[in-house]
């Protein structure tokens, strides 16, 4: 069991800013998750034969009444993970935003029928065409850490292609895939269409035993049991798992942008995105003047609570924020140096860590090789470029990573070397808020795309849809077998497989002979 109490039938959310109460919802039973499935069923079957405009145009109006409704939405979020309101209004409000956009006008060509044409001749005589249609019910099952955009935001595109979704969103910030849902309710979605259903991992694993696919967020070990589960029904999944996301600075880097985009990226809904900066490796001669910037910055960082002018707020999960502290604990009792913070933030009751710059460390401490996932940065220096690039790759996860280079083609030679899904040069976390463009990890960090063309067909079945073209009575495949048959086989397969002018003219000869 996670920080909030399941007792009997209920969830006790509060807010991790001041570890107050703020609701008490009834969890959902696997009688209440197989409900919610058959009615979203019965949804979808009405859903899938609509257009795409008229999907679109609700979606447009989804937008508008978050546009609208903004205020209540920071107010939800910041509630129940303890952010800035600038973040709710920088990042998850503008995310949806801008997704919306991308769904409501790219959705349709994305799942255009696509014609096909066979690269063996004899195959022309066909028409060949693959279709994308809607799976059916989508089960959605997101972590705490970006509450709105890991469920109606990635609920968008599974609307699109058409299916219904029932979200279970973490046990620790329910209320704003709640919110998300109401705000579709009266956008003039469909009743059933979009659910949530409440609850801890029990009411997750319900939504596996009934949904049509699952599309998962959260850890490498949640992620394993998912696909476990979904294993036993024969679902499809996609797992956005974890990150322990490195960046690299090479000595010719523009330093203030390099330190700037560092504690953005690391720092960013205090360090808790899956494509934090988790570790940086900078090159000798600029290591001192990088680390300099980065701690003026850090030290600059205002943290408190949401109603006042902040960068930083506090953690969502205590279980979360006891993991950091032990990673900053073991990093320094292994001779790692504390620049700046390392510590529970002591001015306020909450589950507020202070951002903090870690030096001296290595590769073997937790802290290089674990997820954090808080407010940390650990620098290490290194001697070249080579030895940037094989620390960052001596990783299990492999989700994004950032190089700060003046020397594009430096940049771009090190990014095709870096094992993960997405690279910024120059740039850091930037990729996730690009919707167009294609989001997935490599080795633990899991499989299967948000965002992009791969973001909404993941959500579909897709069928290829082969059509003769000349109606002839008899094919030549077709029964009855026979020897001459077989000699033209093999004589048609050396004329338009075999290579040089004289093997294919032997095989003319041998055609017109049989
Ligand atoms: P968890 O893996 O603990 O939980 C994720 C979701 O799965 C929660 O809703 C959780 O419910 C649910 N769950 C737990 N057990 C089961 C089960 N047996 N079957 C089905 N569902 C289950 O992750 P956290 O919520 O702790 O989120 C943090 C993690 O998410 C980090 O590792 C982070 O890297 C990752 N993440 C990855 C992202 C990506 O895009 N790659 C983006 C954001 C986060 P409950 O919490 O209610 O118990």
């Amino acid at each position: 069991m996670k920080d909030n109490a399941v007792i009997a039938q209920t969830i006790k959310v509060r807010n991790p800013a001041t570890l107050e109460q703020i609701a008490e919802l009834t969890v959902a039973s696997h009688a209440d998750v197989a409900h919610a499935v058959a009615q979203a069923r019965k949804a979808q079957a009405v859903w899938q034969s609509t257009s795409f405009a008229e999907r679109a145009k609700l979606l447009y109006g989804l937008r508008d009444l978050l546009l609208d409704e903004q205020d209540k939405l920071a107010d939800v979020l910041t509630a129940e993970t303890g952010r800035p309101r600038a973040e709710a209004y920088g990042n998850e409000l503008f995310y949806l935003c801008d997704a919306i956009g991308l769904w409501a006008k790219r959705s349709a060509g994305y799942l255009r029928p696509e014609k096909i044409r066979p690269h063996f001749p004899l195959m022309w005589l066909k028409k060949v065409v693959t279709t994308y249609s809607a799976r059916g019910v989508i089960g959605i099952i997101s972590p705490w850490n970006l509450p709105l955009t890991l469920t109606l935001g990635e609920a968008l595109p599974a609307l699109m292609a058409g299916n219904a979704v029932v979200i279970k969103p973490s046990e620790l910030t329910p209320l704003s895939a709640l919110f998300g849902a109401e705000m579709a309710g009266k956008a003039g979605f469909p009743n059933h269409l979009l659910q949530v259903v409440i609850g801890s991992g029990e009411t997750g694993e319900a939504l596996i035993d009934h949904a049509d696919m699952i599309a998962f967020t959260g850890s490498v070990e949640t992620g394993k049991r998912v696909m476990r589960r979904a294993a036993e029904r024969l679902i499809p999944v996609s797992l956005e798992l974890g990150g322990k996301d490195p960046m690299i600075v090479l000595k010719d880097a523009d330093l203030e942008r390099a330190a700037g985009a560092c504690v953005w990226g690391a720092l960013m809904n205090c360090g808790q995105a899956c494509t934090s900066i988790e570790r940086v490796y900078v090159e000798a001669p600029v290591y001192q003047p990088f680390v300099d910037r980065v701690v003026a910055r850090v030290r600059a960082i205002r943290q408190g609570p949401s109603e006042r002018e902040v960068d930083l707020g506090s953690m969502t999960s205590e279980t979360q924020l006891r993991k950091i502290d032990a990673q900053v604990d073991e990093a320094v009792a292994h001779g790692a140096t504390v620049l700046t913070g390392g510590r529970r933030n002591p001015n306020f009751n909450g589950l507020y860590y202070e951002p903090t710059v870690l030096v001296n460390v290595n590769q073997n401490m937790s802290i290089m090789r674990e997820e954090t996932f808080g407010p940390i940065i650990p620098i290490m220096k290194v001697k070249n470029a080579e030895e940037a690039l094989s620390l960052a790759n001596d990783s299990p996860y492999g989700l994004s990573g950032s190089i700060f280079s003046r020397d594009k083609r430096t940049g771009w030679q090190l990014a095709e070397g870096m094992q993960c899904g997405s690279v910024c040069i120059n740039d850091s976390l930037i990729n996730f808020i690009i919707p167009d463009a294609p989001m997935g990890g490599m080795k633990d960090s899991g499989f299967g795309y948000r965002h992009g063309a791969e973001g909404i067909r993941k959500y579909c079945r897709q069928k290829t849809i082969v059509v003769d073209r000349l109606g002839l009575k008899e094919e030549f495949p077709w029964y009855p077998a026979s020897e001459k048959k077989s000699r033209q086989i093999r004589h048609l397969l050396r004329l338009l497989c075999r290579s040089g002018w004289k093997n294919k003219i032997r095989a003319i000869g041998g055609l017109a002979r049989s």
